[in-house]
């Protein structure tokens, strides 16, 4: 075994790899690079009866979104409301439970289940809040039983990240790069993560798997609130990277596409665009973005030897910013990658360790909590 890696490393080692590229700031709006290879091929359960579907639904703390799925992940009708947070959590669970009702009934067939994601810390698979951070007021509250009291059905919970993971596997770079595990890291207020392998979600003894963004990388770095120091999450969210601007000096006026008075916030947005101006500062800031994250993921790939690693969040549209520094680090940092890097991380070769960009946007929680009900290997056990 060791034998036939050394050989395929000789091998990979003479490659050279073309990161041309990414060398040059794209201009906004960004999508991600095009993957060449798209084989629709995820396993799904059973064939679903027609017209079947099921609910998704999205519990954050700005908004609330559910979502009618057909068993193929296409959305049929999705409600969207604020989440009422200073009514109480039981007007929360009620908002929620009238929306899967109204799509319930406005749809002609056969509802095959309720998914819901919620931001955490969620101990699963009983369903239970503990102090979560975007949910104020909801700490020991049982989601999972409030809803099924509510609805009279059996509803699965799961956190947030799991599902955005799960949401990719199913429908977005997983299916495009036809793998059967993935972890995920996304970059917004904080950084999530998730974990599907084999097809199942990986929740760990407690639930509590996937806490990558708290991985210390940098000793004695800045406090994190979880209590460690030089957590990923202090480097590589959104959050992040506006701190990290604002410390080297950079200020929103200095954003060439904003004219006329008042300066607008500072935004990770606004710190791309002021790197694809070519201002150094904003540059450093992403560029600090890759070594992070490539820290980061040399030690999710020499654990778990995944397939694919999926950058998602609003933060990961900086990509062709970050990417280059993201490689350079993980190869540097993890023999396991160089064993098993491909020619062009933006290029699939089976049998290769691929890190891309997440292709959902903002609705692979959304989606990928609608389909948790229709994989029998998703429940937690
Ligand atoms: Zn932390």
């Amino acid at each position: 075994m060791l034998s036939n890696r050394a050989r395929v490393s000789s091998r990979v080692q003479h490659r050279r790899v073309h990161h041309m590229r990414f060398s040059q700031p794209a201009r906004l709006p960004r999508r991600p690079p095009e993957f060449r290879l798209q084989t629709p091929s995820r396993i799904m359960d059973s064939p679903p009866a027609m017209n079947s579907f099921s609910i998704g639904v999205d519990l954050g703390g700005t908004n609330l979104r559910v979502a009618a799925v057909t068993p193929a992940g296409e959305r049929l009708e999705t409600i969207s409301l604020p989440t009422r947070l200073a009514a109480g959590p039981h007007a929360v669970f009620d908002d929620m439970a009238a929306a899967i009702r109204q799509l319930i009934d406005k749809q002609p067939g056969e509802l095959l289940g309720i998914g819901i994601g919620s931001p955490g810390p969620l101990e699963l698979p009983l369903g239970v809040l503990h102090h979560p951070p975007n949910l104020p007021g909801f700490d020991g509250l049982n989601l999972r039983t409030e809803l099924e009291r509510r609805l009279d059905r059996p509803v699965q919970v799961d956190s947030d990240a799991n599902l955005a993971a799960y949401g990719e596997f199913l429908l977005g770079a997983g299916r495009a790069f036809a793998v059967d595990s993935l972890l995920i890291l996304t970059l917004g207020t904080g950084v999530g993560c998730g974990i599907v392998l084999e097809g199942r979600i990986w929740h760990g003894m407690q639930g509590a798997a996937g806490e990558s963004g708290h991985g210390p990388i940098i000793p004695d770095g800045p406090p994190c609130p979880c209590g460690a120091r030089g957590c990923l999450e202090m480097y590589a969210s959104a959050t992040a990277i506006v701190r990290r601007a604002r410390e080297l000096g950079l200020a929103p006026h200095a954003d060439p596409s904003t004219t006329g008075n008042g300066a607008p916030p500072l935004t990770a947005s606004t710190v791309a665009r002021l790197a694809d101006s070519g201002d150094e500062r904003a540059l450093q800031v992403f560029d600090e973005v890759g070594r992070a994250l490539g820290l980061s993921l040399a030690h999710l790939v020499n654990a778990l030897d995944l397939p694919l690693y999926v950058i998602a969040g609003g933060a990961a549209a900086a990509w062709p910013l970050f990417a280059p520094r993201m490689f350079a680090t993980l190869r540097e940092g993890s023999y396991v990658y160089r064993l098993s890097m491909p020619r062009d991380p933006a290029v699939y070769e089976p049998g290769k360790t691929h890190v891309a960009p997440a292709q959902l946007g903002p609705d692979a929680g959304l989606l990928g909590a609608a389909l948790l009900p229709l994989a029998r290997s998703a429940t937690p056990a």
